[in-house]
């Protein structure tokens, strides 16, 4: 995609939204393609004090090129706005779908899972952790395949994609900005956007009972590990490891494995490992579901080398290597 403005684009349908902003379809006037822009209100972001994890996943977002990561095309920003133009994903996200079918069918639940593994090994290379990854943020594309989304909350080790030190701090832009930045190179002038420390600098206390999203806690209850819950800062690539075998688990399962009546029993049961499976889910897969939700991250299969993951029973006959060219199984 060329460079674009606000102008360029006809804003369509609400996609959905986030705790920042809105996601619409949208139309490039100029080539009649269609994208998702997600539109980030500047008030909101310096009200809940974001500024670093928009510029972190602006900056992720443009260093990252993986079929199952969805691409940002550009960003620009006016006086209240900033715009983040996204390929679209028109499939709804795999939380719908479960829902809507109940519990995958067990191929589609092995393709979608080789997905996510593939994706992760990929971010691992990259030295990102993503941190919440949930059926909500795994979309899908045209051609029935998963694309990631939402790495505001992500964790990235390498230094390369780590942003400028905070004490450079500038909040003020009116600047029209267009185009896309190369890995941690923000533009000049884009000031509200290259100021922040991409790891939130303050520690959330060691309660059992994590902070809400407003705050620096990130994650989604039932997807959230057991050291997210000790201790934000320290959770690394093994729980999205974690999150995976939630995602296994409620693929076939129809609900996620710590579903409790409330956050706080969800919380005490994920701290606990409490589960239980479906007496009808295959061997092979719980198998796999009780190696990655282990509460020691370090003993969670694949902490320490992803092979170890992809060559489980479970992903017998998935040729890893050619996923994207795959035509995913359909559900009947
Ligand atoms: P959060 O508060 O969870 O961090 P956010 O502000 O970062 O949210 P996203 O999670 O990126 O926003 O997007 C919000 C919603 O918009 C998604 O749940 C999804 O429904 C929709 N959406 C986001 N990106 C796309 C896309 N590329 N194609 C289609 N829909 C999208």
């Amino acid at each position: 995609m060329e460079s674009c403005s606000r102008a360029d684009l006809e804003l369509g349908s609400l996609l959905g939204e986030g705790s920042l902003g809105k996601v619409y379809r949208t139309r490039d006037k100029r080539t009649n393609e269609e994208y998702a822009v997600k539109v980030l209100e500047k008030r909101y972001i310096l009200q809940q004090q974001k500024q670093a994890s928009v510029v972190q996943e602006r900056r992720l977002l443009s260093a990252l090129n993986h079929p199952n990561i969805v691409q940002l095309y550009s960003s620009f920003q006016d006086d209240r706005f900033l715009y983040f133009v996204l390929e679209l994903a028109k499939g709804g996200d795999l939380g719908d779908q479960i829902k809507r079918v109940g519990r995958l069918p067990y191929e589609l639940a092995q393709f979608y899972a080789a997905e996510v593994v593939k994706v992760l090994e990929y971010l691992r290379e990259k030295q990102i952790a993503h941190r919440d990854l949930k059926p909500e943020n795994l979309l899908i594309g045209d051609n029935g395949h998963l694309k990631l989304i939402d790495f505001d909350g992500a964790k990235c080790f390498a230094p390369a994609l780590q942003g400028p030190p905070s004490s450079s701090s500038s909040r003020s832009s009116s600047s029209r900005e267009t185009g896309q930045a190369s890995p941690g190179q923000p533009r000049s002038g884009d000031s509200s956007m290259t100021s922040s420390p991409v790891v939130p600098s303050r520690r959330p206390p060691a309660v059992r009972k994590p902070r809400s999203r407003a705050n620096t806690w990130v994650g989604t209850a039932q997807y959230v590990s057991p050291e997210m819950l000790e201790d934000n800062d320290i959770a690394s690539y093994p729980s999205d490891l974690w999150a995976l075998g939630c995602i296994l688990y409620q693929m076939l399962a129809g609900c996620p494995p710590f579903k409790a009546e409330t956050e706080f029993l969800t919380f005490q049961r994920i701290c606990r490992c409490d589960i239980a499976f479906p007496n009808d889910m295959p061997a092979v897969a719980r198998d796999l579901v009780s190696q990655l939700l282990v509460v020691d991250p370090q003993r969670r299969l694949g902490s320490k080398d992803m092979d170890r993951l992809k060559s489980h029973p479970f992903f017998d006959g998935v040729e890893f290597d050619t996923l994207p060219a795959q035509t995913p199984p359909k559900i009947e």
